[in-house]
């Protein structure tokens, strides 16, 4: 059984120790709380709310320190930057910068990352349902890798590509039956999940994917969850059965030259103390160390979720039966992680005199008619009158991402942060372009029979 969300029964930690563990924020005495050196109500001001804010020093370091943890374990592996954690282009583009391909899981996704300048030789394809039109996608770009997640879609891939007159480079996901004790919506490395397929079955079907004509079958593929944050023996697991499977084939005569080790790496919202890169890097060695293979990466959350907030406006303050009720104008079709998953997020108060204020309880919610439309319950604020701004915190991934347009709600607006200067990197969506596409069938020219 995957464990349980973990209780929380440890106080919340405080606004200054919050803080302290985020060094793109810091709360200036007079401007307020600022990312890098732009105060966020300066931006709310410019751009308004509610508003995605990045810190590309924050994205630049995250890349770097983990790149270097790689290099310092002696590994030679590339990164594929999760696109679904954040796939702004100029996110993907700051990353690709800094040497990061991409892993993408759709059509949009990888026509995305050709957009945002990663190189189509730094592009996997992961995920369980890829269409015959994404893959002739991905065979006409000429990605680095398809990870093919079952026998039927090698199958498919193999007459896809026959149809193109090419061979599809491709790694078989293995599913390695271990438990990233994660939450039971974000753990896919057991046998009951949808993703990869059983280790056991994985040797007779490399052979049948050498033996397709339009496969060219690189080497193995897992990726056992996401946020996770209990060590990291739950991966050393999952590559030393890797590792053996590697062995295994090879010994049969089969090629296999590269591995895939997926993402999953988990960062501290509330409390948690995820293992370092350093950790994972030495998992990574034990396993899959002194093989010559060429090793991926391909972390999301890690490198993006620390360096983004959501940046909201107090629209009313309400007082109910015992309760206090702060109502925002984010919602869960902005943030959906606390809806979706329970997650806890840091929420700080923007104003230097709020920051300091008396707290109490409130319950932190946003507009939308519906109950879960809630991103904390008894959380220690302090008075937030109309119009006070707040920041929610490690949004930058699995944010706008997520994001919905439930309630006729327009996309929030992105912008990323360097230094002291700011740049809007996605507008905020009008309501016209909301509309836009639809119609109201008039006359009978509109109906096809
Ligand atoms: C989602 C996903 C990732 C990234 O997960 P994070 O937890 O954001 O690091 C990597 N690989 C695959 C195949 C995924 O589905």
């Amino acid at each position: 059984m995957p464990a349980p969300a973990p209780a929380l029964d440890s106080p919340d930690p405080g606004f200054d120790e919050l803080l302290a563990r985020r060094p793109a924020l810091s709360m200036d005495p007079l401007a307020g709380l600022a990312m890098e050196d732009v105060p966020l109500a300066r931006i709310a001001a410019a751009v308004g709310t509610p508003t995605w804010v990045y810190s590309a020093t924050t994205l630049r370091r995250r890349a770097g320190a983990l790149k270097r943890a790689l290099a310092e374990a002696g590994l030679a592996a590339s990164i594929h930057f999760a696109t679904k954690a954040n796939p702004s282009l100029a996110v993907v583009n700051l990353l690709a910068r800094e040497g990061l391909g991409a892993d993408v899981v759709s059509e949009g996704e990888l026509l995305a990352a050709r957009a945002a300048g990663v190189p189509a030789s730094g592009i996997v394809f992961s995920g369980v349902g890829k269409t015959a039109r994404e893959m002739r996608l991905a065979l006409e770009e000429d990605i680095l890798q398809i990870n093919v997640e079952s026998a039927e879609e090698a199958e498919m891939l193999s007459a896809v590509a026959q149809g193109l007159g090419r061979r599809a480079r491709c790694a078989l996901r293995v599913n390695p039956d271990v438990d990233a004790r994660t939450h039971a919506k974000i753990t896919t490395g057991l046998t009951e999940n949808k993703f990869g397929v059983p280790i056991a079955l994985a040797p007779a079907l490399y052979a049948r994917m050498c033996a397709l004509p339009g496969l060219e079958p690189v080497g193995l593929a897992v990726h056992i969850g996401s946020q996770i944050t209990q060590g990291v023996a739950s991966y050393a697991a999952a590559y030393r059965r890797l590792g053996e499977l590697v062995r295994a084939l090879r010994a049969v005569g089969h090629p296999v030259r590269r591995v895939d080790c997926g993402g999953g790496l988990g960062i501290s919202y509330r409390d948690e103390s995820p293992a370092s890169p350093e950790a994972l890097a030495g998992a990574i060695k034990a396993g899959l160390g002194g093989l010559d293979l060429a090793l991926m990466l391909e972390p999301g959350r890690w490198i993006c979720g620390p360096a983004g907030v959501l940046l909201s406006e107090v629209i009313i303050e309400k007082q109910g039966l015992g309760r206090r009720f702060v109502i925002l104008d984010a919602a869960m079709t902005e943030l959906l992680r606390p809806a979706m998953y329970e997650a806890w997020h840091g929420i700080l108060p923007v104003s230097p005199a709020a920051f300091r204020a008396p707290l109490s309880a409130a319950d932190v919610v946003g507009p939308v008619c519906e109950s879960s439309d809630t991103f904390a319950r008894g959380r220690m604020l302090p008075p937030l009158p109309p119009h006070s701004l707040v920041a929610f915190l490690d949004a930058g991934a699995y944010g706008a991402s997520m994001s919905s347009t439930y309630n006729a709600r327009p996309l929030a607006a992105e912008v990323m942060v360097e230094g002291a200067r700011f740049a809007v990197i996605r507008e905020r969506q009008s309501h016209a372009a909301l509309l836009a596409g639809q119609r109201i069938p008039a006359s009978s020219a509109d109906w096809v029979t």
